[in-house]
């Protein structure tokens, strides 16, 4: 037998699958099998999506009939930018997330292709994104916290986990222990010395809410789920120490904003608070014993974090 090319298996009956978002490595979906076949989906990529996770779902030998779900964990492209393609080409499948977010996703032409458009700039936004095509309303299904749906004689239940975005939801699977936390329990793409998961937590415009990704970090802990499955990039299990990990991160970096936010006007904050991030950020993940290149993995959410800063803060002195 050759090795599966698409699909990881990450634990009985669930297989990760990257969705190619920028680079390998960076995003993936998750493939979830029940004994009797039908499956579910959980998020979908941006434009290499599609092709990756119909490729795996080749190699794993599943017809597109047996996805009975596709559940979005939040409505940013990276995650959900090929939901509409996705729906056209699994008869069965009902489309599912925090109602806000299928709102967002099931129409994107109102609001969401422009947003994203705006913030990722146009040549980012063509080359990873593309068209993005509506779900009609009677395919979808809003999950509401604490609600729980069905595929093959299994349970999934939502547990609604604002913070990152406030349309954002962790989905539990009981039998596999795990708990999929999309972007909200922060990203992982190296473990460091001693084998643990060094995680950042990702701070993106324009929904970051810093109390409210507290409550989350500090709920998903509380968790009875062994295993947390995060979009970028795979399974950890020390999940205390990746609490403690992103709270200490979003102490210093609010601490930071203060900081920089008393020495220089509007302007100027982008830049400065951006650098004095990322050099706070390196050093945090150096001394998780993560080498240069390991650590410019986490370049990209460095960059979202600041931005997310930086936004929040013109934000309050709007409001001033
Ligand atoms: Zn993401």
């Amino acid at each position: 037998m050759t090795a599966a090319k698409y699909s990881e298996p990450v634990c009985a009956g669930v297989f990760l699958i990257d969705v190619l978002h920028a680079a390998p490595g960076a995003a993936c979906a998750y493939l979830l099998k029940s004994e009797s076949g039908e499956c579910a989906l959980v998020d979908c990529g941006g434009k290499n999506g599609e092709g990756q996770i119909f490729a795996a779902m080749q190699e794993l030998e599943i017809a597109p009939e047996a996805v009975r779900w596709l559940i979005l964990t939040h409505a940013h492209l990276d995650h959900a930018g090929c939901a509409g393609k996705m729906m056209r080409r699994l008869p069965n499948a009902v489309l599912t997330g925090h109602p806000s977010a299928l709102l967002h996703i099931s129409q994107p032409q109102l609001k969401l292709a422009k947003a994203a458009r705006f913030l990722h700039g146009a040549e980012f936004y063509d080359r990873e994104y593309g068209e993005l095509l509506p779900v009609e309303e009677s395919r979808l299904h809003p999950l509401e916290d604490g609600d729980a749906i069905e595929f093959g004689g299994e349970e999934l239940r939502a547990m609604h986990s604002p913070g990152h975005a406030w349309h954002h939801l962790s989905v539990w699977q009981p039998r596999a222990d795990m708990l999929y936390a999309g972007d909200s329990f922060g990203v992982s793409f190296c473990a460091g010395a001693g084998g643990e998961a060094a995680v950042l937590p990702v701070m993106p415009p324009t929904q970051f809410d810093p109390p409210a990704m507290r409550a989350t970090i500090e709920k998903t802990t509380a968790h009875p789920a062994r295993m947390l499955a995060l979009s970028h990039f795979g399974v950890i299990a020390n999940i205390p120490s990746a609490a403690a990990q992103q709270l200490e991160a979003m102490e210093e970096w609010a601490a930071l904003s203060e900081e920089v936010g008393g020495t220089t006007d509007d302007d100027g904050f982008a830049e400065v608070f951006g650098k004095r991030l990322r050099t706070a950020a390196r050093a945090k993940l150096q001394k998780r014993g993560l080498n240069e290149k390991q650590i410019d993995r986490y370049a990209h959410d460095m960059r979202l974090s600041s931005a997310g800063y930086t936004y929040l803060r013109e934000k309050q002195n709007r409001k001033k």
